[in-house]
């Protein structure tokens, strides 16, 4: 059974706060409420800590939003996260505590939580369901964002047990897109292979690094799709359980990896480094009850990386910094 509401809920003349609105993920929802008939509330870096209790409950006692999308998150790429674990468990933990509680206390109407299809058991089942979550060991090199992340997922289900707040999450697999983080060493694999690949191509390198064996199998998501299926599910899902977001289709590094040099233009070769690790085997989501629910994902990997490469190429290397939002592990 998928629980659907009685009555969708209504966006419309509600104000939405989005939580990491400078993240490849907030700045996404932001874009694509700007469709619905709502007011978006934001809070910059330097005007609201969200790791602070206090600072936060003010700010939504103040700001009233009836919605709140919270897309704020410490995140990173494989060796970000196994090298950097107090930052990745503490602020995550931070924000979901400040957040979820000051929205219960504000009287927010509607909250959706993300987690991350990195937060499955490492060798859950494949595709992996919404019941197979805390089924198995996680993966060891992002075990300190899934615990988080993890928690994040609890407080939702809990605030709802026992206060009845209508707070849901879903749990989008890898994301990638326009306002992604573009670094070598800290961006997750769309966005490093992208520069790696850019960055061969004006060098005339004969190739391009790859970390690990090729072998480890991802499914990417598109960062506008991410939005769309986000918008759906604040409108038509209320319930405890979690709802995966993906598209259904996996490819191998190795694939993807060509597919990035073919989208940048790079002929040359890629030079897998195996020093480096491959994370989880495999991270495919079933998304039965997405589809359930009414939801399918309409951009495909090619134009995808086309769109993520033109968003590249117009902002050059600057792209946001790491610990400003977006989302997975
Ligand atoms: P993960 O899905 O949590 O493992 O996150 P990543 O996006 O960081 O990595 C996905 C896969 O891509 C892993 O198997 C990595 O080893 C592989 N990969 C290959 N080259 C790179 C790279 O340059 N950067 C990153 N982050 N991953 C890479």
């Amino acid at each position: 059974m998928t629980a659907m509401p009685e009555r969708p809920f209504n966006l419309d003349g509600s104000r939405v706060f989005v939580a990491g609105h400078r993240g490849m993920v907030g700045a996404a929802v932001a874009r694509r409420l700007g469709r619905e008939g709502c007011e978006i509330l934001t809070a910059g870096r330097n005007e609201l800590d969200l790791r602070r209790q206090d600072a936060v409950e003010a700010w939504l006692q103040r700001a009233r939003p009836d919605v709140v999308v919270l897309a704020a998150a410490t995140v990173g790429g494989i060796l970000a996260n196994d090298s950097r674990p107090a930052e990745f468990l503490y602020d995550n933990l931070a924000i979901e505590t400040a957040v979820v509680h000051g929205a219960h206390l504000a009287g927010v109407k509607k909250l959706l939580f993300l987690g991350s299809t990195c937060i499955y058991p490492r060798l859950a089942p494949q595709p992996m369901k919404e019941e197979h979550l805390l089924t198995g060991p996680l993966e060891p090199t992002n075990q300190w964002y899934a615990v988080a992340k993890i928690a994040g997922l609890k407080l939702c289900e809990a605030y709802r047990r026992q206060y009845g707040c209508d707070f849901i999450s879903a749990m989008p697999t890898n994301l990638y897109g326009p306002g992604d983080t573009y670094d070598a060493r800290a961006s997750h694999v769309i966005p490093a292979l992208i520069l790696k690949a850019h960055r061969a191509k004006l060098a005339r390198a004969d190739s391009f690094e790859v970390w690990g064996t090729g072998a480890p199998k991802r499914e990417f998501l598109h960062v506008d799709d991410l939005a769309d299926a986000l918008v759906h599910l604040l409108v038509h899902y209320s319930a405890e359980e979690t709802v995966n977001i993906g598209t259904g289709e996996e490819v191998s590094i190795k694939q993807l990896a060509e597919l990035v040099a073919k989208t940048v233009g790079f002929a040359g070769s890629v030079a897998f480094d195996a020093t480096k690790p491959d994370g989880s085997p495999r991270k495919l989501a079933d998304c039965a009850k997405l589809a359930r629910l009414g939801w399918r994902s309409g951009i495909d990997l090619k134009s995808g990386l086309k769109s993520a490469y033109d968003w590249f190429l117009a902002h050059s290397e600057k792209a946001g910094p790491l610990r400003e939002g977006g989302l997975t592990s």
